[in-house]
This record gives C-alpha cells, structure tokens and sequence, in this order.
C-alpha cells in the first residue's frame, strides 16, 4: 500500500468515527433538549382560537430572532393584556441558534409574569418545510407547529400534514397547515403569484389531516411589496368571497392569515429619508384585516412591519447621531417603536384586553 493511501484511508476512519461521534452528541443533545411546552409556561393555541373566534377578534402572531424584537413583544401585548403567538421561522431558528432561542422563550414568559401580567403565550414555528423540522419543534417545547405543504400536490400535502398532526397529537401541540400560495417572497417561502384557496379543498383537507388551524391564501402576500401597483392605482381588495366560503364549509373553524403587514408609511418614509431605498412597497390596508377579524380569522401574522420599525428607526438614529457606536444607544429607540406598533396592532386585532 501507498503511504498516500494509508494517511488517506486512516484519515477517512477518523473522520467516521467522529461523524458518528456528532451524531451521538446529537441524539444526547436533543434528548436533554426534550421539554413539553407546559414546562415552559406556554399553552397550545386550542382555547386561544375558541375564544378568538367567539369574541370575533385575531390572536397576533408577531416574529422575532432577536432579543430586542422578543422584549418588545412580549413588553406590548403584557401591557394591553392581549394574547400572543410567538413565531420562530426556520431562518430564525438557523440565524439566533435554536437552543439560544429554546431558552430565551421561558425568559419572556417569565418577565411578563415579572410585569403581573398573566397573557396565554403560544409558541409556534413559522413555515415548517419537512416533518423533521416540524418534530423537532415540537421536541423542543414549541406549542403549535405550522406545516407548510401548499407548494405540493393536494393529497402529497395532506399526507405531510397528517403526519405532523400525528405526532404533534401525542404532546398535545397544536399544528397549523396550509392551502393555497400567498404570492411574495419570505425568507425560505416564495411565489411570483398568488394561488387562491380553494373552499371545495378546504373541507377534505381538515377531515383528512386533522389539523387545528389552516392557512389560506386570499390575496395577502408576504414581504413589503406585496403588490404590483402602480403610483395611484388602488390595492386589490382581499378576497372575502373565498374566506365566506370558507366559514360557510366549516364553520368556526381557526383561520390563519399571513403577510398580513400594512408596509405602514410612516417607516417606510423614515428609512428612505434616512438613506434608504424602499420603492413601491405596498401592504394590506388596515380596515380589511379589521373586517377580516370579524369572521373566522384568529390568526394575524405581522413580521415585516416590525423589521420595517426596527430598520427605520436604527437608520434614523445613525443618521442624527454618527458619533455614537453604542449598540444599546440605537437599538434601544428602535425597541421602543417597535412595543408601541405592536400595540397598535393588538388593538387593530382587537386582541387588546382579551387575555
Ligand atoms: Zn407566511
């Protein structure tokens, strides 16, 4: 044998030896990892939806991957006594490292008790794209997973969903699936168009799977330019016909919207005053995500108008003060806009007081 052989094959044994090493502290990790989200103070989103839909407002469900986005959250809906879902997305998970969010979630459960305030908070993984990812959410505490299969074909996404149903059952976690393809671009989740859902799916697609809340696509988009309208041309209004049928077929059943910002204004002039360059962004209008509340909707998700915030008022603040280099300094204002839009949508959800 080659000398170059040996050195090569010796270093190739080692180098399974160690794989199988990362996979056993792997296995060990998750293991020690494991928690049930009731360990974690959090509730799934059964009673959260229940009372949504009786009370006719939505539940909000606010992202976040920092610290700072986390405080602000969990500071506003204490303070207007709303419920609130938590949302992690798989590039938030790969962003702020799974295990330093897994442990920053019981830290603002407890500061709101800190604060007296005594808000049910969920915790759900935003987007999921496999089962994998889906069990090991619910492994790691998470109280609600949203499996996204829209992108499949029908029974291939029914398929997906009800396995995740299956074993999110056993931990009493609650699971969010999806029909229908918003257009826009997030993260890990993009389409050129909007794919509508449609009711006569909707039915089949519960009865089969199981699923405690669904997702449909009716005419929100994801991202701050959620649609291609021209200076002066009006927003097309979202689709209500498919959401009354919706609500016709399975009545008082949990329905969940995404890209639900607003894209709202104010922050974008900000971050184009303060050298930025945000042109023809475009959102949801706020008057129809209040009327869509009043029926079975009673989940909003909001994520870009809080990176919209927090964008705007870091530029700001780096703009009037250059001398300043105290992260502290700018991310502190950019916090505190961040609460006050926050409970600005409480109270458009009409979530505000219902804790
Ligand atoms: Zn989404």
């Amino acid at each position: 044998m080659a000398p170059s052989e040996g050195v090569l094959s010796g270093k190739i044994s080692h180098e399974k030896d160690s794989c199988k090493k990362r996979r056993g502290r792997s296995v060990v990790k998750e293991e020690k990892m494991a928690v049930s989200f009731k360990e974690l103070g959090l509730v799934n989103t059964k009673e959260l939806f229940a009372k949504a839909i009786k009370g006719g407002y939505a539940v909000p469900a606010y992202n976040f991957n920092n610290m700072e986005q986390l405080q602000a959250i969990i500071m506003a809906c204490a303070e207007c006594n709303s419920p609130v879902i938590l949302q992690i997305s798989k590039g938030a998970r790969q962003y702020a490292n799974q295990t330093l969010l897994r442990y920053m979630v019981p830290g603002a459960v407890e500061v709101a008790r800190e604060m007296g305030s005594n808000i049910p908070i969920a915790l759900n993984l935003d987007h999921g794209d496999s089962f994998e990812l889906a069990k090991s959410c619910v492994d790691y505490g998470f109280s609600n997973v949203m499996i996204d299969g829209s992108h499949l074909p029908f029974n291939e996404n029914v398929e997906l969903t009800k396995k995740v149903v299956e074993y999110a059952r056993q931990k009493e976690v609650t699971v969010e699936g999806e029909l229908g393809v918003l257009a826009g671009i997030e993260e890990h989740v993009s389409s050129e168009v909007t794919h509508y859902t449609r009711p006569e799916e909707v039915e089949a697609f519960v009865t089969k799977t199981g699923v405690d809340s669904l997702a449909i696509s009716i005419g929100t988009s994801h991202g701050a330019y959620k649609f291609k309208v021209k200076p002066g041309e009006s927003i097309p209004p979202l689709r209500f016909d498919i959401l009354e049928e919706c609500q016709r077929r399975l009545p008082d059943f949990p329905i969940v919207l995404h890209g639900a910002s607003s894209v709202l204004v104010k922050y974008i002039e900000i971050i184009n005053k303060y050298g930025g360059k945000m042109e023809n962004t475009a959102g949801v209008p706020e008057e129809q995500i209040k009327k869509a509340v009043k029926t079975n909707v009673c989940k909003v998700n909001i994520d870009s108008d809080g990176r919209l915030v927090m964008t705007a008022m870091i530029r700001k603040f780096l703009a009037e003060n250059p001398q300043e280099f105290d992260p502290r300094k700018y991310l502190g204002p950019a916090r505190e806009a961040l609460k006050e839009m926050y409970i600005n949508k409480c109270r458009l959800l009409g979530s505000d007081g219902k804790a």
